[in-house]
């Protein structure tokens, strides 16, 4: 791999790197987290232009090339010194991952497991044992991707992400955090601090499947998280035998690789809200969800393939997160 040639800034606190981000105003300097996605895509070309991959002799969607080219790097502001932006706290009602949190850490989480399956389900299938502890949250939510596989539950669980530069902090939904493929609305003094989740209901459970041509090491061809509340149980009886309450109080369900950046199908949500949770509703969510997909023919698979492994997935994600939260059994995501 060639890489250009950039200076580089190791900041050791937070407050260090804001401010001399302030101070160096550049569209040439980078954040550098991790590394797996920012130093691929900075690389010198390896392959030559003649050449012409399989993939570009299908037919593309306008949002499948790679979002914004990269600009040309000069200098990479590392985030491993910083430390504040890692670790897993909970922080009285609230559930906080430091951005340079690795996906590693995230997999192995027992809180996580715990209180964000979704999320340590996203963790779990994301590229490879190396891949995973090399690469963080931050930088697989800052990368953009529409089928990065821990921004997809991360949109069902309604995580909110906490933006900082020497200005201040905001907080955005991550609903309204990427706005284009490769693109957020990150300001080039802005640095992803950490990710909060608000406790979830004990009556949740939330999980994430990823449909890909391999098992590792391989992007998703489709990918379906959901988080589902029920309703409380309306007798002791129930409550002794398991069944805390069929009826779904809230519904989330995004979707990955099948949108210009992850889709939030607030359609197969609402439909599912206030209603008994049984094979028919959860059918009709995912053919809803199906119907709000809006796929694109590559080398991963074809458009059409897509939809309906859309509906199939979402189909089996609902009824793994209803087995998690009626019955707290966490089924083998197996797809
Ligand atoms: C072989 C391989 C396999 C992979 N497989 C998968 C996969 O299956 N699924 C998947 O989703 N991804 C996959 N990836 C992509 C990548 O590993 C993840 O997206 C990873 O989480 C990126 O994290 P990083 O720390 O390496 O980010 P970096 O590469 O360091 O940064 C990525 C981007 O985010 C920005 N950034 C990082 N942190 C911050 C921050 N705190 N604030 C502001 N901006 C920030 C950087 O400037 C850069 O633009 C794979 C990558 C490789 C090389």
């Amino acid at each position: 791999m060639r890489l250009p040639r950039f200076d580089y800034y190791s900041p050791n606190s937070l407050p260090e790197a804001l401010t001399w981000l302030t101070e160096h105003r550049d569209p040439g300097i980078k954040i550098l987290a991790g590394g797996t996605d920012l130093l691929v895509d900075i690389r010198g070309k390896v392959i030559p232009d003649g050449h012409r991959p399989r993939c570009q002799q299908h037919r593309r969607g306008p949002w499948s090339a790679r979002a914004a080219a990269v600009e040309p790097v000069n200098c990479l502001m590392a985030l491993s010194r910083v430390p504040e932006l890692r670790g897993i706290s909970l922080d009285g009602s609230r559930l906080r991952i430091g951005a340079m949190t690795t996906i590693a850490e995230l997999e192995r989480s027992p809180v996580i497991r715990e209180l964000l399956t979704g999320l340590s389900d996203g963790a779990a299938q994301l590229g490879s044992p190396l891949v995973r502890n090399r690469g963080s949250y931050g930088g697989n939510l800052c990368n953009a991707r529409p089928a990065a596989d821990t921004a997809i539950p991360t949109l069902s669980l309604a995580g909110k992400l906490v933006l900082v530069s020497s200005r201040g902090e905001r907080i955005v939904d991550h609903g309204d955090f990427v706005t284009a493929p490769g693109a957020t609305v990150l300001e080039s003094d802005e640095i992803l601090k950490e990710v909060v989740f608000d406790i979830p209901d004990e009556r949740r459970g939330s999980g994430y499947i990823k449909l890909a041509n391999r098992k590792s090491l391989e992007i998703s061809m489709v990918g379906a998280a959901a988080a589902l509340t029920f309703e409380p149980a309306e007798s002791g009886a129930g409550r002794r035998s398991g069944e805390r309450g069929n009826i779904v109080r809230e519904a989330r369900i995004a979707l990955g690789a099948v949108a210009p950046k992850p889709l939030l199908t607030a359609e197969a949500g609402e439909y599912l809200k206030g209603r008994k949770f049984d094979p028919d509703s959860a059918a009709e969510a995912a053919r809803i969800a199906a119907d709000t997909a809006r796929p694109i023919t590559d080398h991963r698979g074809s458009a059409g393939y897509r939809k309906m492994m859309v509906e199939v997935l979402v189909r089996r994600v609902l009824n793994l997160c209803r087995d998690r939260a009626l019955t707290g059994v966490a089924r083998e995501v197996n797809v």
